[in-house]
């Protein structure tokens, strides 16, 4: 006759019906424990099932990739604690290899990283702009402190950026001439009528050096003499020359010494007269 008695069991000490029972003192969960680890220390055995293992995972790569997901949800925590810790015992190793694998494949790197900008760029331009209002007043206040303590890479940088934007600049200026001649034309009458001054000394020089009236020997002291000359000259007079440069008989100098102020009417009616 075979009679269930409860017996507790040596390991864990639950009690149970004999009739789980696989030997006369284990429960039949520390049983199995205990045999699978006898085998696990079997190298063959091992071998045998880590081939076994690794078959199924090669046919059954979905499921595969479901347990893992599964796994590492079920683990989570742990999982973060371990790597932490691990990055924390092999910090140098693990940085070093980084340093290595990033110098071998940087070609690849920088093309991943390219093409991932490009892909995404609108949500880093965006990122940007978000970031850039939510700090606007920190970044200006950064920005100007370090301006003020570097002043000469500030205006390294100022340069530099000129050159790398001129282009555009220009191009930009241009097209919008193009659309807008109107008001170009106004805000050319307008600059012209503030900086006329200087305006009739460039145009004067242009006009002296085309009919070669600008002697070589002209010194910068004697530039500077004309130069005001023009600047001071009041409204509804003009700077005339007394020996007009393009008289066909006499041909004058653009010089200090041949030139006048008179009456605006008076040179208009003069012309090239001598
Ligand atoms: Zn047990």
């Amino acid at each position: 006759m075979w009679y269930n008695v409860d017996m507790k069991c040596e390991t864990c000490q639950t009690t149970e019906s004999s009739k789980w029972y696989q030997n006369g003192t284990q429960c039949r969960k520390c049983f199995n424990r205990e045999y699978n680890k006898r085998r696990q220390a079997d190298p063959v055995f091992r071998a045998k099932k880590q081939a076994m293992v690794k078959a199924w995972r090669q046919e059954n790569p979905e499921k595969k990739k479901e347990n893992d997901r599964r796994w590492a949800e079920a683990h989570k925590e742990e999982e973060k604690i371990r790597k932490h810790e691990h990055y924390v015992n092999n910090k140098d190793q693990i940085l070093h290899k980084q340093r290595e694998y990033q110098l071998a494949h940087r070609e690849e790197i920088l093309a991943y990283k390219r093409d991932y900008y490009a892909q995404h760029k609108k949500r880093f331009s965006d990122y940007g702009k978000q970031y850039y209002l939510m700090f606007r007043e920190q970044i200006k206040a950064r920005n100007q402190i370090y301006r003020l303590a570097h002043p000469e890479q500030t205006k390294e940088m100022y340069r530099r950026y000129y050159i790398k934007m001129r282009d555009k600049y220009i191009t930009k200026a241009k097209a919008w001439d193009l659309a807008h001649p109107e008001k170009r034309k106004q805000i050319s009458r307008e600059y012209g009528s503030r900086n006329q001054p200087a305006h009739n000394a460039r145009t004067a020089f242009r006009r002296a050096k085309q009919l070669q009236a600008t002697p070589p020997w002209l010194t910068s002291e004697h530039k500077q003499q004309i130069k005001e000359l023009y600047q001071n000259c009041p409204q509804g007079y003009h700077v005339d020359h007394i020996v007009p440069l393009n008289n066909p008989d006499v041909s004058g100098l653009h010089v200090p010494w041949n030139l006048q102020i008179i009456p605006a009417e008076d040179n208009l009616r003069k012309s090239n007269r001598f």
